[in-house]
This record gives structure tokens, sequence and C-alpha cells, in this order.
């Protein structure tokens, strides 16, 4: 989008600087319209002068192509602000997953510490025990250390012969060296065996010490994928701030074309170059007289002309202009008192020769309105079709003329909207009578027009 922005900017410097040297040959060009709006503002606005004419249905011409360009570039600026609202939308699942990871991570880390913590109590206590066990032997060896130095010194001295002498006869002589034999063995053997449990001990704690070894392994490996992730995350939140900031500025930009697609179609509706009405149903010929219904008919109050013709013939704009009021809702056939009877209707504003008109067109086929409110419309443009909605006792359009000034299309738009906004411009239906005709009141705006010297 933003390159189509930047090329469609540098087209327009370009078209507008050649355009710019060509001015003195080709007057009232886009450019000058670009360039100058107050000036084409004030020449085309209300009553516009013969000789600018021209001049005012092309600049008229530029702002409804500028608005319709516009309306191009806010579809695609709404197409790329769905996608960027999306992409902030799995962005943020992103960021989800890597806090639960994270949290995974910490509570593995937080599990390790807890097995390391366990490993180190069993190492400790292992290396008790071996203690233990090389206390015991320590105490065994010293015993048999000091068994044999006592009695080697015996037997070295006299202890030994007295021992020996002490004797009874040979046979004693050697169950007493036996004996002692038997004991030094003995200890020997037990000193042995302390030795194996306490190397079973060590093999125990060196196994204890390798897996925890390999517990702070794993922890480092997690601690480091939890970075990994925590910088993922940090980039991902980046990211995001990014995203949301894009947003507000195609948000932004998007309010700003809208603004200036509303100003360029207001601009549009005010400047109206129709020269002379337009019949809404062409070759249809009045049918019924103004003010009052014939005598057939009652001869009650009657508004409008009306313009027999076929269910779904189409309608026309009469000039150029604004649609201001477009009420649907009604049966084509058969619903009567619907939309206050008028059916399906629809209302505009617009300028004829330098007159601001207000129309009124009811009984409409229901679901035929082209246009709608705000709608910038030209005269020729079918705007409907032709119904029997509300009362009315066959298919044909209901065409009331209101007067609405001398001075423009969007001055009588402002005087709509700030005060009657409805479909007949607050004046009511026939139940005021003939009172507001503009006979009846003395020209006053607004006023009703008889249709029939509108409608030829
Ligand atoms: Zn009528």
């Amino acid at each position: 989008m933003k390159k189509t922005f930047k090329s469609a900017i540098i087209i327009s410097v370009i078209l507008f600087m050649l355009l710019g040297i060509l001015a003195p040959i080709f007057a009232d060009t886009a450019a000058d319209f670009e360039a100058n709006p107050a000036k084409y503002e004030t020449m085309c606005r209300g009553r516009i002068d013969e000789e600018n004419k021209q001049i005012c249905a092309d600049y008229r011409q530029f702002l409804i192509d500028r608005a319709s360009n516009n309306k191009d570039l806010a579809n695609e600026l709404a197409g790329d602000l769905e996608k960027i609202k999306s992409d902030i939308v799995s962005n943020l699942g992103r960021i989800q997953d890597y806090t639960n990871m994270i949290a995974e991570f910490e509570a593995n880390i937080a599990q390790f510490e807890l097995d390391i913590a366990n490993k180190e109590t069993a190492i400790a206590e292992l290396e008790v025990q071996i203690k233990e066990r090389e206390g015991t032997i320590k105490g065994i060896e010293d015993q048999v250390k000091a068994f044999m130095v006592n009695s080697q010194s015996t037997m070295r001295v006299n202890g030994y012969i007295e021992f020996v002498m002490g004797a009874t006869d040979f046979a004693d002589i050697v169950r007493r060296i036996e004996g002692m034999n038997n004991i030094k063995r003995y200890n020997e053997g037990l000193i042995e065996d302390l030795r194996v449990e306490r190397e079973k001990l060590q093999t125990d704690q060196d196994l204890v010490v390798a897996e925890k070894d390999a517990i702070e392994d794993n922890k480092i490996l997690i601690e480091a994928e939890k970075a990994n992730t925590e910088l993922v995350k940090v980039a991902a939140q980046q990211l995001q701030e990014q995203l949301v900031i894009q947003k507000v500025n195609l948000e932004t930009q998007d309010a700003a074309i809208k603004e200036q697609i509303a100003v360029d179609e207001a601009a549009a509706s005010a400047i109206v170059a129709s020269g002379s009405f337009m019949n809404p149903v062409p070759g249809s010929q009045i049918g019924e007289s103004v003010w009052h219904y014939s005598g057939s008919y009652g001869g009650g109050v009657h508004l409008g002309a009306d313009l027999p013709a076929g269910v779904g013939t189409p309608i026309y704009a009469m000039g150029n202009g604004i649609v201001v009021v477009a009420d649907g809702g009604c049966s084509t056939n058969g619903s009567w008192g619907c939309n206050g009877g008028l059916g399906n209707h629809m209302a505009m504003i617009f300028e004829v020769g330098g007159t601001i008109y207000g129309t009124l067109i009811g009984h409409m086929a229901q679901g035929s309105f082209l246009a709608g409110p705000g709608s910038i419309v030209d005269q020729g443009a079918q705007i409907g079709s032709v119904g029997n909605s509300g009362n009315s006792y066959g298919a044909h359009a209901h065409v009331e003329i209101f007067y609405l000034g001398d001075d423009s299309v969007s001055a009588a738009l402002e005087r709509w909207n700030s005060s009657q906004r409805t479909a007949q411009f607050g004046l009511g239906g026939s139940s005021g009578g003939t009172s507001s005709t503009c006979d009846a009141r003395g020209g006053a705006i607004p006023c009703r027009l008889n249709p029939n010297d509108y409608l030829q």
C-alpha cells in the first residue's frame, strides 16, 4: 500500500510540475483544481456564470474522480488494516506461547534445583557413612596395631617366653600361638570387609555426584533455552509495538482519506451544472392533477404530480445532487399506510440553473433503491424503480418539488441537516392543506412548487 501511495504522490508531483509548465496553454486543469480549491469553490458554488459552467463541470468531475480514487485507496487501506489486525492477534498468540514456555522452563529449573539439593543431601549422607567406615577401620587397625605391639613387646622381652613357658605342653604352645594368629586374621578380615563396604559407599557417592552433575548440565541447558525464549519474546513484544503503531498510522491515514472523500463529495454536490429539469420517469405523462385530486378521486389535497408507469420502470435523478432520505421497507403492492402513506420514498437536493430544489418521489418498488442518504448522483442516473407501495391505487411515481433557495446545494443541505431532516423538507404532508405552497408562503424557503411546471 505504502509503495502505491508513495508512487501516487510522486506521479502527482511530476504531473503537477508538468501541468504547471503547460498551465498557460491548458487552463483549469486537475493541477489547478488541486492547487487552488478556494478559487473554484467560490467560482462554482451557488449560481454559476454561463462562461464558467464548463470549468465548474470539470471541477466537479475532478472532485468526483478524486473521491473515487480515494475510495479505492480506502479499500486498500481497509485490506492492510485487516492484515495488521490479524498479525496483531497471531503475534499476541506467539507472545502467550513464549510466556507459557518460559513458565515451563522455570518449573523445570525449580525441579532441577530440588533434585540437586536432594543429591547433595545424599552425597553428604554417604560422606558421613564413608567417614564412619573409615573411623571404624582406623579403630580396628589401632586395636590390631596395639595388640601386635603389645604382644611383640611382650614376646621380645620375657613376656613371650613367659607366655610360651606358661603353656602346659607343646600343644598348648601351638594353640596359644595359633590363637594369637586367629585374632590377627579375624581383625584383618573385618578390616577387609569394612574396606569393601567403604569402597562401595564411595562408588555410590561417585554415582550420585555424576547424577548431580548431569542434572546441573540439564539445568544449564534449560536456563539457556529460557534465556533464548525470553529474547524471542522481547522481539515479539517489540514487533507487537510496531504493529500497533502501524495500525494507528493506517487508521490515521484512513480517517484522513475518508475525511477528504467527504469533503470532495460535499464540494462536488455543491457544484451542479444541470441546465434543465429531467423527468424522473421519461415518457410518462402526468396522470393526476396537482394541489387537488380530480373529482373522480374525491378532490382531496394532492401535493404532487403522479407519473404512471409499470412496476420496475426506472426512476432517474432529476438533477445533479445529493440524496438526503431513502426510506424503504414497504411491500411494492398492498402496503397502505406504510411510511405515512408515501411507501418507499426518496428525497434529493439538487440545483438547476442556479436554483436549489428538493424533490420527493414516493410509492417506489420495494428493494429498488440504487442510492442512499449522502449519495452524490448525477442527473439521469437511475436511483430506483416505480412501484405501488404505500397509499397507491396503481403503479406510479408521486413527485413533489420544493424550492430551497438560490444559494447552493451545500447551504441547502446544511439547512436540511440543521433543522427539518424530513423527506418533505419540514413542510409536512397533505393534512396541512395547500398552506405549504410557494404561493401561500410568498416564496419563503422551503415551499412547494407546482410539479406540473417542471415535469414536461
Ligand atoms: Zn400522488
